[in-house]
């Protein structure tokens, strides 16, 4: 009901706030995350991803240990304490290669946490390579419900499989984050309510969720994106359901609306991930149509973002930052 029927007065009500709340926590300091985009090969097919295994249009990369190792300089010297290592399942990326590569960054960096998302993987591995000093893992349920979960997939990829790896990473003992897409295809206010209910009962550290955005090369090439407003009100409502949650201001929100970034630190938002990956490679990750990629060096886009979130009272901090409890 609550979400079916938002109001512009509940918006600002619930960001209101959430705001609060994100100040008890973390005061007006937002932590900021390298992105480094390390692969964009993938052995899965979801029906919503640019860079799925059948698009044939995807030009495929994928980062050296040296090419990551380099970002990560860059980052460090523009005041980045956490790297986030995101990509496709690529099967380059053994354990072996991974935990050499985590080895290096926490041995040049060891005031630096190290973020994986790299999808599903044994418990093995994700083990492995907590124990080579990883410190983070996002793997976003990408909904609650089921029969959502095979709407949006195909049958290789189990929802249960899904929980079973979220389950894991946070029995092993990272800071897991987890998250979903606002307006996906075949969504419902009854499945969001069920994200948030999730949210609430799994208790992760982070929450990334962001509109859904269609990319032209993928089976939701004609579905509708998701709403950048209803994102804003649902990150309110993440804040409220988990107060001290590090919830970052996503890139697509910011895709959909140039001022989306702004609206989801004012809403309760702690977090925004610039991205670090080579200029080289940056259009090559597209996940959804548009997504931005400036062409700008990494260093004008802190900048950049720094101006803006001064200006709406906020300052971005040079700090690892964990997870208030
Ligand atoms: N392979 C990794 C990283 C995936 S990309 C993994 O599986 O975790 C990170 C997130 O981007 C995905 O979890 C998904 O929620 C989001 N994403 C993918 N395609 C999208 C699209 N078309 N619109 C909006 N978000 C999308």
């Amino acid at each position: 009901m609550l979400i079916k029927n938002y109001s512009s007065e509940l918006m600002a009500y619930s960001a209101e706030k959430a705001r609060e709340e994100a100040k008890k926590h973390y005061g007006n300091e937002i932590y900021i995350r390298g992105l480094i985009e390390i692969s964009n090969f993938c052995k899965n097919d979801c029906y919503y991803c640019g860079i799925r295994k059948s698009n044939k249009n995807c030009n495929r990369y994928r980062l050296s240990k040296d090419e990551i190792l380099e970002c990560c300089k860059e980052g460090y010297e523009l005041g980045f304490r956490t790297f986030v290592l995101q990509g496709g399942e690529d099967s380059y990326y053994t354990d072996e290669v991974l935990c050499e590569i985590i080895r290096e960054i926490k041995s040049e960096y060891p005031d630096c946490a190290v973020t994986l998302s790299l999808g599903e993987r044994s418990k093995e591995s994700y083990q492995s390579l907590f124990d080579a000093g990883a410190d983070r893992y996002l793997l976003r349920h990408e909904t609650a419900v089921k029969e959502h979960y095979e709407k949006l997939h195909p049958d290789s990829l189990k929802f249960d499989e899904r929980m079973r790896c979220l389950r894991q990473l946070k029995e092993i003992g990272y800071q897991v984050g987890c998250g979903f897409m606002v307006g996906s295809p075949y969504q419902t206010t009854e499945y969001l309510a069920k994200d948030l209910k999730f949210i609430e009962e799994f208790s992760p550290h982070m929450c990334g969720i962001g509109p859904f955005i269609s990319h032209k090369d993928t089976p939701f090439k004609d579905e509708k994106s998701g709403s950048a407003e209803l994102t804003v009100f649902l990150l309110s409502l993440i804040r409220l359901i988990k107060p001290n949650i590090l919830l970052p201001a996503t890139t697509a929100l910011g895709t959909l609306d140039e001022k989306g970034r702004e609206k989801g630190v004012l809403a309760g938002a702690n977090v925004v991930m610039p991205n670090l990956s080579p200029l080289s490679v940056r259009k090559k990750y597209m996940l959804y149509d548009n997504k931005i990629s400036t062409g700008q060096e990494s260093a004008q886009c802190v900048e950049d973002l720094k101006k803006r979130l001064k200006e709406i009272g906020y300052k971005v901090v040079t700090a690892r930052g964990d997870c208030k409890e």
